[in-house]
This record gives C-alpha cells, sequence and structure tokens, in this order.
C-alpha cells in the first residue's frame, strides 16, 4: 500500500481507521520494523530511523521524530501506535533506591527498581542498576515470596519490558548501565520475549547497555539454562539456589518437583563449561533451616564442581505469609551467623557477598504483595552489583 492511499484511508473510510487495532511498535526489532515499513510502501532506511527513536532517542510519540516527514507521520499515527508504560508512584529509599510502579495497557500493574551502586571505587560510582520484572505476578508460588502469592496474570512483552529501561531513564535522567531481570516474575516462563527486550537493550542502536552487565535470574529451569548457554548469549547468569537438599529446596520452591536440585546443578555444570562464565547462586538465610554447617560442606562441594559466586541475602518480613505455609514459619539467620556462613565459604575460596537492608523503607509505599516482593528482590538485586 503506498503512502497516498494510507493518507487517503481515513478520507474515505473513516469507521475502517477508527476501528483497526493499531501496532504498537515499541517492542519491535529492527526485522520487523523493515516488514512493517515495506508494508507501508516505503524503505527499508525509514525502519531504522524509526528504531533509533523508539529506542536510543526514547521518543514517546511520533510528534518528536523530527527527521521523518509529517505524512509519514501522520499515517504511522493511523495504523500504529508508541505504548508507553504509565509511571504510577515512585518511593524514594533513605539510601537513594527508588520503586517504580507502572501501569500496563491493561491496568495490570508492574515494578522496577532502580538501585544505586554502594560500592565508592570512581569506575564503580557510576553504576546504576534496574531490575526489571518479566511477568504480572508468577506461577511459581516460591515460599519467601509475596508475588507467588499474587498468582499469575501474564507475561509481559518484549516492549513491555524494554520500555521499562527507557521509562526509567527518562523519570531519572540518568543512564542505566546494569540490568538484573529479577523483578516480578520467572524470566524462563517468558523465554522469547526476554531475549528479544535483551537484544534491543543490548544493541548499539538501541539502548546500548552490554550484554555482560546484563543478568537473569532463575527460580531453577535446567531446560532454559541449557539452552542459553547454546545460543551462547554473553549475558550473566544467576540462580535462585536456596538450598541444596532437594526435599527442602521443594518445601521452599515447588518448581523443584519438575527441576530437582540434582538437574539443576548438572544444567549449571553444562552452562559453565559451555560458556566458561561462573553463574552466581542467590541464597536466602533462614534460621536453622538451610544455615548449618551440613550446609556449609554442601555449598564447597558444589563450588568445586561449578566455580561461582554465592550471594547470602538476609531474610526479612514474612508477615505476608498464608499461617499453613511454611514460608510463615521461617526465621531470619541472625547477622553474626550471616557472617560465619560467608567466612567459612570464604575460607573454600567461594566468592561471597552478603547483602544489606538498603531499599527496605520503601517497600510499604505501594501495593502490600508487590511492596513485600520487593523486599526480597532488593537484596538479590543488590548481589549483583
Ligand atoms: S521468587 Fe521469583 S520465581 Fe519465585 S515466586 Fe517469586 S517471582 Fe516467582
Amino acid at each position: 500500500m503506498s503512502l497516498a492511499f494510507h493518507l487517503a484511508l481515513p478520507l474515505f473510510f473513516p469507521y475502517l481507521v477508527h476501528t483497526m487495532t493499531k501496532k504498537n511498535l515499541k517492542g519491535l526489532n529492527l526485522t520487523e520494523l523493515q516488514v512493517f515499513v515495506e508494508e507501508l510502501g516505503e524503505k527499508k532506511y525509514r525502519a531504522a530511523q524509526l528504531y533509533g527513536w523508539l529506542y536510543a532517542k526514547a521518543a514517546q510519540s511520533f510528534d518528536e521524530m523530527t527527521d521523518i516527514s509529517k505524512d509519514f507521520r501522520q499515517v504511522l499515527s493511523q495504523i500504529s501506535c508508541i505504548s508507553n508504560l504509565q509511571l504510577v508512584t515512585q518511593s524514594i529509599s533513605t539510601d537513594s533506591t527508588i520503586k517504580y510502579l507502572f501501569k500496563l495497557n491493561d491496568d495490570l500493574a508492574i515494578e522496577s527498581v532502580l538501585i544505586p551502586s554502594t560500592k565508592k571505587s570512581p569506575e564503580e560510582e557510576n553504576r546504576l542498576t534496574l531490575c526489571v520484572s518479566t511477568q504480572v505476578g508468577c506461577p511459581l508460588d516460591c515460599k519467601f515470596c509475596a508475588t507467588g502469592t499474587m498468582g499469575f496474570m501474564r507475561n509481559l512483552t518484549a516492549g513491555e519490558i524494554v520500555d521499562q529501561v527507557i521509562q526509567v531513564q527518562r523519570n531519572s535522567q540518568k543512564r542505566i548501565t546494569n540490568l538484573v531481570y529479577m523483578g516480578m516474575g520467572e524470566p524462563m516462563l517468558n523465554y522469547e520475549n526476554v531475549m528479544k527486550s535483551i537484544d534491543i537493550i543490548n544493541d548499539d542502536h538501541g539502548l546500548n547497555i552490554g550484554a555482560r552487565h546484563i543478568t537473569i535470574s532463575t527460580a531453577g529451569y535446567a531446560d532454559k539454562i541449557r539452552q542459553l548457554a547454546d545460543e551462547e548469549r554473553p549475558v550473566k547468569l544467576a540462580l535462585s539456589l536456596h538450598s541444596l537438599d532437594n526435599d527442602k529446596r521443594t518445601k521452599l520452591m515447588p518448581i523443584t518437583k519438575k527441576f530437582s536440585v540434582d538437574e539443576l546443578i548438572k544444567a549449571l555444570e553444562y552452562y559453565y563449561h559451555k560458556t566458561r562464565r561462573r553463574p552466581t547462586f542467590e541464597y536466602i538465610l533462614f534460621d536453622g533451616f538451610n544455615d548449618t554447617a551440613a550446609d556449609v560442606r554442601s555449598f564447597i562441594k558444589l563450588s568445586r564442581r561449578i566455580p561461582c559466586k554465592v550471594n547470602l541475602i538476609p531474610f526479612h518480613s514474612i508477615s505476608f505469609m498464608l499461617p499453613s505455609s511454611i514460608g510463615a514459619s521461617l526465621k531470619p539467620t541472625p547477622a553474626p551467623r550471616i557472617e560465619a556462613f560467608a567466612d567459612a565459604l570464604r575460607k573454600s575460596d567461594i566468592t561471597v557477598m552478603v547483602r544489606g537492608s538498603s531499599g527496605q523503607d520503601i517497600n510499604a509505599a505501594c501495593g502490600q504483595l508487590a511492596v513485600i516482593e520487593s523486599k526480597t528482590k532488593l537484596k538479590i538485586a543488590e548481589g549483583l552489583l
């Protein structure tokens, strides 16, 4: 169809234009944009222009695309749109962490968390990490996580994932340097959209965030860990481990019934040998549950099989838990024992980080479930800074 045809469309078929579902361009990659513009009878270079405006220049509307002719912008706005996340609230912590609550087009909500560097060296000072969501809710029902109690609503589109980065950069007027896929949802259950978003975010002509500054965190999809290794994407990988004992982990994370600890470790071994990148194990310490000498020994044994990094995460409030759930009986390991656990691992040459409590004070600012969820997520995300 020619440009002239599209311009004439509303004159002759106003009802048709009104009822057509507009194509959302945010989330399309360059190839898809090329197909889109060619179908409009336009030259391929238009796609590169659109791509640059959508991602590198973060345009919120066609009006901002000043080097594209008015006629073409008019056509674009008749048949397509740029769908933007709506910022509902932002909560700022005393430690400068910012939690954003976004509304999606179907009125569902997600959160993203912006975490400044707590490290003081000059090269780390400018580090700014965004923790993004990949699903609305989550079907995995991990017992220490409030998102799990929300149930699963839907996957986010690639555009909605990318837009969290765009909107936070616009709002904060700062460049995000690091990205962690560990907001609401399990990224491996939305694999295609997650990978598509990474391609756009990582692209020099997109958002230009280096792949080595992007971490995907999974609750334990062994098949997807292998797929990620086979695809040789240079992104980093983190596993929410929380116990090496299969029975205990099943109690905490029902996904363990599908992929056992043993299967997970084999998948991570495969990942390490294929990519030579050390995975990070996230480990929330629960008093008397997964913080014993036996747990230390299991970890040391594991590190001999897979060179790894470990993030130890203090556990916080579980007031959102149902009384019948195991989550209600979980208590935080006291700080001195967390340090002792870390020291024991360090003595075996394991790289260990112990997370603090930054961002904790802003959790009450938004809806309760998402708020409490972020409490855990913040700790985990910090571990990857
Ligand atoms: S920890 Fe992650 S995977 Fe588990 S329920 Fe929460 S969001 Fe889902």
